[in-house]
């Protein structure tokens, strides 16, 4: 049998396996337990959270032949369900509106609107990127909603809501999609690891789950590669070289280097780091992430690592937040730089250039702390 991805074998099959969206899955139960089902919905929300999946979902709940009325439960096994999850159902017409922006495309969609379902309760048109679509497109689509018959349901999937125009949106019961908290996600690769009887620990699920940035796709994606890289287990250096991350103690011996002024010190461990062959935009990610630590235990006391609290001890506060700026300035800007560690460099010596501790010998201000 060949490998299915873990992307597609974990596409959740009931709300109940849907991850991080109890809010926008609660409202849609509610909605079919209480018979109240609006005729057009849209999804919002960054990629890889689960809108088409929550859609289909939806298609299914609506058409599911096992009930009279739509069920919050459909029963996966009645050719209605089965034929929307595997993507048959003539009822159900996906359109990917990135690849079908214009007008004759929407009026030939829309002149089946009036024709009943074939075999099953509605007709459900499920267009995926909506706000792709031209103008014309959208006034076409727009008299539709208006006054849709009966036997019709659009389910709208977009990442870009601002795009689409306020007149559909007034249409449609919009549904926000929240990005996933690394937290759940982990929860989430754990289950998978243990479901597929792959060794993980806490450190490489973890340092998938933050490079997955609350995409539920996106992390899948990286556990198929972390497990293949790693030859059907996971392992934290493996993982780590896989995610072109650095282990947290060399970013902190760098940001050590730079609240001591120490210049040599602070390419050396960029040499170190180099030997790792990183990606630096994750480098620069990491640092910037580890300021913002730095500077939140300066205020709050709350990091529990030995090397941020004593770098948070002997950082000007205000150094701190200008060092932040300009990782930020430079994370900005490292896709338009020529080479990425160059990127990384200049942000280095930027930081160092303004070293409070320098400015002495010119009889400036000296803001570092005092160790005490
Ligand atoms: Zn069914």
């Amino acid at each position: 049998m060949s490998y299915q991805v873990l992307a597609r074998k974990y596409r959740p099959n009931s709300f109940d396996e849907v991850i991080g969206q109890d809010h926008v899955v609660q409202v849609i139960k509610n909605s079919i337990e209480q018979e109240r089902v609006h005729q057009a919905f849209l999804f919002s929300g960054t990629r890889g959270v689960g809108k088409t999946t929550i859609a289909r979902l939806l298609a299914k709940c609506l058409n599911c032949m096992s009930s009279d009325s739509p069920t919050s439960q459909p029963c996966n096994k009645c050719e209605s369900s089965i034929s929307i999850q595997e993507g048959k159902s003539i009822d159900f017409l996906e359109i990917d509106a990135a690849s079908r922006t214009g007008v004759e495309h929407m009026r030939e969609l829309l002149s089946s609107v009036h024709t009943s379902p074939s075999v099953s309760r509605f007709k459900i048109f499920l267009i995926d990127e909506v706000h792709m679509l031209s103008k014309g497109s959208f006034n076409a689509l727009l008299k539709t909603l208006e006054e849709p018959p009966s036997h019709v349901i659009f389910l709208m999937a977009t990442t870009d809501p601002e795009k689409v125009p306020k007149t559909v949106i007034s249409r449609c019961l919009q549904l926000n999609l929240k990005t996933v908290s690394r937290n759940e996600l982990q929860e989430h690769f754990k289950k998978i690891c243990e479901k597929e009887g792959i060794k993980s620990d806490d450190e490489s699920l973890s340092l998938i789950a933050k490079s997955a940035e609350g995409s539920v796709r996106d992390g899948l994606t990286l556990l198929d590669q972390a497990i293949a890289h790693g030859n059907g287990k996971l392992v934290a250096d493996d993982v780590k070289k896989l995610l072109g991350t650095i282990d947290d103690s060399l970013i902190h011996e760098l940001l050590d280097s730079i609240t001591d002024g120490r210049k040599e010190d602070a390419f050396k461990t960029l040499n170190d780091i180099e030997k790792l062959n990183p990606d630096y935009e994750v480098l620069l990610k990491d640092l910037i992430s580890n300021i913002h630590e730095v500077s939140l235990h300066q205020f709050l006391e709350d990091s529990n690592k030995e090397a941020i609290a004593n770098i948070a001890s002997k950082m000007d506060e205000q150094y701190c937040q200008l060092i932040y700026e300009i990782g930020i300035n430079a994370f900005q800007k490292i896709h338009t730089h020529p080479s990425p560690r160059e990127a990384v460099e200049m942000c280095l010596l930027r930081m160092l250039a303004f070293q409070p501790v320098q400015n002495i010998n010119t009889g400036e201000v000296k803001t570092q702390k005092k160790k005490d």
